[in-house]
């Protein structure tokens, strides 16, 4: 975080708090990331475009190694994924947790180890097993009782695959509706409750090709408290306990997902992954014991936590409108290059960047560029009262479920991905062209 020296500043830099670690706010007022000044990516690039600071991402990764030593740390692939940050998560020990053939033959042919990668889905395409079972992928997670039979031909009497089973284990946490996996009424996993977790297992059991590893579980996602994953802890051994009495089965892994909250907005707050760790750690501790279970090797996935806050997504301003009751500001991408705020009602601080304003901020909606009234960024945001078509708006905490999330909307192009990094910056994903779009469109 950039040191600030006048009060002036100070006002304006105190929304750096959800920014990367390298961000600073350069002489001529404009913000650089990883060494690197916003303008000059945009004026390189073009905008918008997609700034991802590869040492905060490496941060991320290394600060979960450090709060979590003896687990395996997985990344899930569908936050944000491209052949760099395969090539970092390798580079920091982590795993991957992918949901499609396309996630998992990117990441295998770019060099990543088959064997730290977990495959999850609901609903696992012929093409999706094909592939994890033709790349070696290390365990496949099972959703769905048909899915047990269909693995188990495809893997062959002489095959050998190791799964784990998705439990649900009935607990409502998670940042909004359409993002909590932990409860009974949504489309993922095998519920304890109602015996289907327990029935899969028993059909498991019976594939010999089939070796069950452990148990599995994601409540959901952007949770920012760790009572729900203390609770989480607290069912699945209870169900493990049932499994070793029913079956005399121990099984050496849990996994319990990610789903770790991070801060959009400088008034928000993360999950404290210290106190997520540690109270993981007593809890199964604890729980283990009274069991009389071997304490299994935990597995978490974290996609949100290691991607988003690395991610920055600059636009320029293209109108300012005043109307009776708002000022609207409109950027040249949105909806199609961040479904997130039409599909979840989540807010985001963005900040003009490139050049020094005046302290005055008035209240304005920031807008997209797409034929849709709900095509709206950042309602009822403050932002410098001169801000004028023309100018950089910088939406911090960019990187995970953006471009990931991306569409063809409008055939406006998904905008690229640079990497910023000691002050220098790369293009990780190129900018998604006309003749790309044209190149697909083969019929008449
Ligand atoms: C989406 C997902 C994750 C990652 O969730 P985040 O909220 O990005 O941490 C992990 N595991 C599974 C199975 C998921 O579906």
């Amino acid at each position: 975080m950039t040191t600030v020296h006048d009060s002036a500043v100070t006002a304006v830099t105190d929304d750096l708090t959800v920014w990367p670690a390298t961000t600073i706010e350069t002489r001529s007022g404009d913000t650089a990331v990883g060494g690197v000044p916003l303008a000059e990516l945009a004026d390189r690039f073009g905008t918008p475009v997609y700034v991802l600071d590869e040492a905060e991402v490496r941060d991320r990764c290394r600060t979960y190694r450090d709060a979590f030593p003896d687990a395996e740390v997985l990344y899930a692939a569908k936050a944000f994924l491209c052949r760099a940050m395969i090539h970092w998560m390798d580079q920091e020990g982590l795993g991957l947790d992918v949901c499609s053939a396309g996630e998992l033959e990117l990441a295998v042919t770019a060099g990543f180890p088959a064997d730290r990668i977990v495959l999850h889905g609901n609903a696992k395409s012929p093409r999706d097993l094909e592939t994890a079972l033709r790349l070696g992928v290390g365990r496949i997670v099972i959703d769905s009782p048909a899915e047990i039979a269909r693995l188990a031909a495809a893997v062959g009497p002489r095959g050998h695959q190791e799964v784990m089973v998705r439990v649900v284990p009935g607990i409502s946490a998670g940042g909004h509706e359409k993002i909590r996996t932990g409860t009974e009424d949504q489309k993922f996993g095998l519920s304890i409750s109602d015996g289907y977790a327990q029935h899969a297992i028993a059909r498991i059991l019976d594939q010999p090709q089939l070796r069950l590893t452990g148990l599995h579980c994601h409540l959901g996602s952007q949770i920012t408290s760790v009572k729900p994953y203390v609770a989480a802890v607290r069912r699945m051994v209870g169900l493990m306990s049932r499994l070793r009495d029913q079956y005399g089965l121990v099984l050496p892994e849990l996994d319990l997902g990610g789903g770790h909250g991070i801060a959009y907005r400088p008034v928000e707050r993360s999950l404290d992954l210290t106190a997520l760790a540690r109270k993981i750690r007593a809890e199964l501790g604890a729980a283990c014991a009274a069991a009389g279970l071997p304490v299994p090797r935990l597995i978490i996935e974290p996609g949100r936590a290691i991607a988003g806050p690395a991610g920055i997504a600059l636009y320029r301003v293209l109108a300012v409108k005043r109307t009776g009751l708002r000022t609207y500001v409109a950027v040249d991408g949105g909806m199609s290059d961040n479904p997130r705020p039409a599909l979840y009602g989540v807010r985001y601080a963005p900040r003009l960047v490139g050049r020094r304003t005046t302290d005055d901020r008035t209240r304005v909606t920031v807008v997209g560029r797409h034929c849709e009234a709900g095509d709206v960024l950042a309602a009822d945001v403050e932002l410098p009262a001169d801000v004028r078509p023309g100018d950089l708006l910088a939406v911090p905490v960019a990187g995970a479920y953006h471009l990931s999330m991306a569409s063809g909307y409008n055939l406006v192009g998904r905008p690229p991905v640079v990497a910023v990094r000691d002050g220098r910056a790369r293009l990780l994903v190129r900018r998604e062209s006309l003749d790309d779009i044209r190149s697909r469109d083969v019929g008449v």
